[in-house]
């Protein structure tokens, strides 16, 4: 029977058979179908969809973990709210995380999911030690830095094209206290963030938001975001004297039904983004917020994605390279407030080198081509499906190409195949498609419209 489902921007929504992925080795040996895996659906487009979905959450089993060096062995379906839950209290948290606790290993790996910490440590998969993938001839096979490199540099990112994402040893980090010492900084204008951001370089993470319908003299301001692990020593300048890894469970706040279009336009994101930075009414402040506050605050809305309607939402995330990025930027959000596109959750953060991993044995250094981050500037911004929606974002499109940026795949549903074709390296994957996957088993809707079967 045939389920609708889609993803987090509620869009497309389809209708597809719905299977547990206990049944994915019967189904290889005797179907011919293609089909795609999926985590906990937290991409926003059509990265997991297709008419066949393998449901990956079943497969969620801890297996191994040394508290010595700290390595996780798991299974793909674990999420990172069920790594957090287990192994804060132990004192280790996980290497990268993305702005939500609920996605998979198995989503984190095939997206290559980057953090607040990019610029100090990398996307995931640089924390990701081995992978064992089940292949659609039904092998399953290891694959590293070391062992089926090729394999393993496209699985990175490759959004689960390749293989069935069974099990991955990932390296955790030592922490003292569930904690995170948080300082906000408010920024009048662009030039003030690159400076502030550029002044807290060496912080481990960093974030901002930005207000995307401010111009002239105020164009983007907004509020920069930083933390660090507390210490143990740290809580005691908080005056905090509970066990440092508990922290207190909140209460949830769901948005029950989809918001009517008229509720969300350029006024009430704009009204929005004059309270949220007035709100920050100090141009500095230090606070001691738990892990949750800092790296989750949306998690703790239900279903806040219903808030653009039931015709669902786009969030489009480009990356532009530092050389002249700065200007793109400015573009873009010109473009924005022109069009009063306005979006609510903009989200501004200055990336670091792309994952690379040097090899002893050969001195080569491994590169992962179809992950998203490179050296540079990252805007995240939602949109709200509406008419005019198709021809504003192929305007950006043309800004981010000009400035030889590109698109974030896990949040797409809608970027043109000759434009994706001209910021990703296609011709090399397709050739290790061919090798690992030359009947395209694997094939999400994403995968079709962007050509990227054999
Ligand atoms: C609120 C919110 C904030 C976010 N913030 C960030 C952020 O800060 N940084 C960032 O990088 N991303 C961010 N994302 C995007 C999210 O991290 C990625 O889309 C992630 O891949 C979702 O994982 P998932 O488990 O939900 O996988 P899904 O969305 O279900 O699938 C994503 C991809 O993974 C593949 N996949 C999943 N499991 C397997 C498996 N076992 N084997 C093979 N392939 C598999 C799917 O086929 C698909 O291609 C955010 C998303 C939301 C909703």
């Amino acid at each position: 029977m045939k389920t609708t489902i889609s993803n987090w921007g509620n869009y497309p929504v389809v209708k597809a058979e719905y299977d547990s992925i206990q049944h994915i080795f019967r189904f290889l040996k005797e179907s011919s179908f293609s089909f795609i895996v999926r985590g906990l659906g937290r991409s926003y487009g059509d990265s997991s969809l297709s008419d066949y979905i393998f449901d990956g959450t079943k497969w969620n089993r801890f297996l191994s973990f040394d508290k010595k060096t700290g390595i996780l062995y798991c299974e793909a379906g674990v999420s990172i709210h069920e790594i957090l839950e287990v192994f804060v209290p132990r004192g280790w948290f996980v290497p990268v995380t993305p702005g939500t606790k609920f996605v998979t290993i198995g989503g984190a790996i095939s997206s290559d999911v980057h953090g607040k910490n990019h610029h100090k440590e990398g996307s995931f998969c640089k924390h990701v030690l081995s992978i064992e993938v089940l292949l659609s001839n039904g092998k399953i096979i290891e694959c590293s830095p070391k062992k089926n490199v090729d394999l393993f540099r496209y699985i990175c990112g490759g959004m689960g094209l390749l293989g069935v994402l069974l099990r991955a040893k990932i390296q955790l980090k030592k922490i003292e206290s569930a904690y995170i010492t948080q300082t906000t900084y408010k920024a009048k204008n662009l030039t003030e963030m690159i400076q502030l951001f550029e002044a807290h370089k060496n912080a481990t993470y960093t974030v901002a938001w930005m207000d995307c319908l401010a111009e002239g003299e105020h164009l983007g301001r907004g509020i920069l975001f930083t933390g660090e692990h507390t210490t143990k020593e740290d809580l005691q300048k908080f005056n905090f004297s509970k066990d440092p890894f508990y922290v207190k469970k909140k209460i949830k706040i769901n948005i029950p039904f989809y918001f009517p279009g008229f509720v969300l336009n350029s006024f009430t994101v704009r009204l929005f983004n004059f309270l949220f930075y007035h709100k920050h009414f100090r141009k500095q402040i230090t606070q001691l917020v738990d892990y949750d506050r800092f790296f989750y605050p949306l998690d703790s809305i239900y279903h806040w994605n219903r808030i653009y309607g039931k015709r669902g939402f786009i969030q489009y995330q480009f990356v532009l390279p530092k050389e002249n990025g700065l200007e793109g930027i400015k573009e873009i959000i010109h473009e924005i407030s022109k069009h009063k596109m306005g979006s609510f959750l903009v989200v501004f953060k200055v990336f670091g080198d792309p994952n690379r991993i040097p090899q002893k044995s050969s001195k080569k250094i491994i590169s992962f081509p179809f992950s998203f981050p490179i050296e540079g500037y990252t805007l995240a911004l939602d949109f709200a499906i509406e008419k005019r929606l198709p021809e504003f974002l192929k305007k950006l499109d043309q800004i981010v190409e000009s400035y030889k940026g590109k698109l974030y795949l896990a949040k797409d549903a809608r970027m043109p195949k000759e434009f994706f074709y001209k910021t990703y390296p296609i011709k090399e994957f397709l050739k290790i498609k061919k090798m690992y996957d030359a009947k395209n088993r694997l094939l999400s809707l994403q995968a079709e419209r962007l050509g990227l079967s054999v």
